[in-house]
């Protein structure tokens, strides 16, 4: 299973690519995570990428296809992965593509969050994050049983800086100009499948997992 889920920020890409491969026992390769990792350790990739994550700015390709061709090239991804936040550009489809081939491999699917604007901004602006496991909540439609702890592992729930409502306006911009092309260029390989992101999760699971099967 060689999946990306392709769609706006606060889609809801993160919640379903965490559950679902963990039931597909594949690797969830999510590009933001791994940059914030980065960031968090203070490493010369992070203190690169994070003036552009800050912005709500796309980290240049060059960045992005380095580090997910170091990773995509380890042993455990060879057992299949679902990409979450990436491709984001033309340039990284087309790199993503290569990096496959060197491998022996290819993308199986593309499913695409379809989710209206103002609810993208009311989820990403009440968007609270786990800091220890990475799991979602929203202050009033999914809000955590203890205000500012996570359910799932206890952990501490913080706002994402790029997830204040200027950085969000930015970041739903750099996506239709940078990111909303890929819709076509997969739709014209017959890549794509589009899944409603609205609605219950396991509603968006069932269609997802719909997607996935017709390629098993
Ligand atoms: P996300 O957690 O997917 O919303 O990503 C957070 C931020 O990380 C984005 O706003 C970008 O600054 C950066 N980022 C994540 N994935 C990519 C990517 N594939 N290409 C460029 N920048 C990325």
């Amino acid at each position: 299973m060689r999946i990306a889920f392709l769609g706006p920020p606060g889609a809801g890409k993160g919640t379903q690519a965490r559950d679902l491969a963990q039931e597909w026992g594949v690797l969830h390769l999510a590009t933001g995570d791994m940059l914030r990792e980065e960031v968090a350790a203070g490493t010369p990739l992070g203190r690169e990428a994070k003036s552009y994550m800050d912005q709500g700015a796309l980290v240049p390709d060059d960045v992005i296809i380095r580090m997910m061709g170091e990773r995509l090239g380890r042993a455990d991804a060879g057992r299949g992965f679902i990409l979450d936040g990436f491709p984001r550009t033309i340039a990284q489809a087309e790199a993503l593509a290569k990096l496959l081939k060197d491998l022996g491999q290819t993308l199986d699917t593309v499913v695409y969050f379809d989710v209206s604007e103002p609810e993208l901004l009311r989820r990403l602006t009440g968007r609270r994050v786990c800091r220890a496991c990475g799991h979602s909540y929203h202050l009033t439609s999914n809000p955590p049983k203890r205000a500012g702890v996570c359910d799932a592992c206890g952990g501490e729930l913080y706002q994402r800086d790029d997830d204040t409502e200027a950085t969000v306006r930015r970041r739903l911009e750099v996506y239709q100009r940078q990111t909303a092309p890929l819709l076509d260029y997969y739709r014209q390989r017959n890549m794509l499948t589009t899944v409603s992101g609205e609605g219950p999760l396991a509603t968006i699971r069932g269609a997802i997992r719909a997607a996935a099967g017709a390629i098993r």
